[in-house]
């Protein structure tokens, strides 16, 4: 079964850049000529939303790298939910493997931060994905399935949730997962979908590659039936490449 959604390209800033940096990749990204039937979001670091968000063209939309589990109040250096709409948030990436391995935030935490980003009306770019570690000992499936388990456990609907793989192995080192790789897990998740959530879901629900993508080995990936787009982080820094990943659709 293979995915029915548009090509979705997010681009994952991280803590990355400068508001000069920042204003120079915009105005690349405003001059970047982007296939149409693709959904392009971008996540800024939170203290650059604002200005992104004056000056990047309408075609793109904004996610935020992360959210409070709930509204806002006494959370010191916390952003809220309501915080990044008020912005023109309308995504946010939650799950990611920096923030489960480097911070330490469990499934349940990410579940809490999802279920409330949904009910609030911002997508989510759900990430899971497995260390090197659990993919040598056999474990990725496990792996992913637990942490997609956790997701479907706390959200009330997957009409506004792309997936996101990421194995952790392949975020910023280089070494990218093969076509055939990212192709066996994507099928896997799909049919968890179809059996613990519905057929429907499963169908619908973009689920889009990251770890190591870039304007070379875009294009091999995306020919992947059920590779239904990307989640960038180092090549998205460089508007003519991240361009170039985004008009990888097939
Ligand atoms: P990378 O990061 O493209 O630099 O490997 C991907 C991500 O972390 O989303």
């Amino acid at each position: 079964m293979a995915g029915s959604g548009k090509f979705f390209v997010g681009g994952n800033w991280k803590c990355n850049g400068t508001k000069d940096s920042i204003s120079k990749l915009v105005s690349d990204l405003n001059n970047a000529t982007l296939e149409s039937d693709v959904d392009v979001v971008v996540a800024p670091p939170f203290v650059y939303i604002d200005q992104v968000k004056n000056s990047l063209s309408d075609r793109i939309e904004i996610a935020a790298q992360n959210c409070w589990t709930g509204k806002g109040g006494a959370f010191t250096g916390e952003i809220s939910v309501e915080q990044l709409k008020d912005l023109g948030c309308k995504w946010v990436v939650l799950g990611h493997s920096e923030r489960r391995h480097i911070i330490g935030e469990d499934d349940q935490f990410i579940g809490k931060k999802a279920a409330y980003a949904l009910s609030e009306g911002l997508g989510v770019i759900a990430c899971i994905g497995e260390l090197l570690e659990e993919r040598e000992s056999g474990k990725t499936f496990d792996v992913c399935f637990q942490q997609l388990k956790a997701y479907a456990d706390a959200v009330p609907s997957w009409d506004n949730v792309v997936i996101a793989y990421e194995p952790v192995w392949a975020i910023g080192t280089g070494k990218v997962a093969t076509p055939e790789q990212a192709q066996e897990v994507h099928v896997a998740v799909r049919d968890w979908l179809n059996k613990n959530v519905s057929a429907e879901v499963a169908s619908k629900t973009r689920i889009i590659y990251g770890g190591s993508v870039n304007g070379g080995n875009c294009a091999e990936l995306a020919k992947q039936e059920d590779i239904d787009g990307f989640l960038v982080g180092g090549a998205s820094l460089k508007g003519p490449e991240f361009a170039t990943i985004v008009n990888s659709v097939t």
